[in-house]
């Protein structure tokens, strides 16, 4: 079966940086599982994905505007220490998940204060070039409800 609009897509993925180092990968658990078409995943990937099917395997390369987005330069923000309370004690370069009203960011330490936290909110792999290598593990169609959740439910899915 073909990869396509209202399909469920299992697939196992390998993330590297513009030197080639594993930064996120799959393999070590679940298989990725996404609703097709719903733009639930990076838009290069799921075109990249279009029309595949069980058993392809590719890789990628992206630009950084395919992917991460560009550096910008007013990314340094301070924060208040008690934000970083969940994180225990931090380090210049440490890689943070910060809740915010806009949801989960990954921000990255600069300088740590008594009272407060200098972060940079670029994304950690932002400015560069990345490849993703994609192996399709399983596709099916997507249930009634699936589509109208607009999300794919099972393992590596969405629970509720
Ligand atoms: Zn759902």
């Amino acid at each position: 079966m073909q990869i396509g609009l209202n399909t469920v897509v299992s697939f196992h993925y390998t993330l590297r940086n513009s030197a080639g180092e594993v930064v996120e990968t799959s393999r070590d658990g679940e298989p990725s599982l996404y609703l097709h078409g719903h733009g639930t995943v990076m838009p290069s990937i799921e075109n990249a994905l279009d029309g595949r099917q069980v058993g392809d395997s590719f890789t990628i390369s992206l630009t950084a505007a395919e992917s991460f987005g560009e550096k910008r330069p007013d990314s340094i923000q301070r924060v208040a220490a008690k934000y970083f309370a969940h994180a225990g004690k931090l380090t210049p370069g440490q890689v943070v998940r910060l809740n915010t009203d806009n949801g989960p960011i990954t921000v990255t330490v600069v300088k740590v204060g008594k009272f407060s936290v200098d972060v940079d909110t670029n994304h950690p792999l932002a400015g560069q070039d990345v490849s993703f290598e994609v192996e399709v593990v399983d596709v099916r169609e997507a249930t009634a409800e699936e589509i109208d959740h607009k999300h794919a439910h099972g393992a590596g899915g969405h629970h509720h």
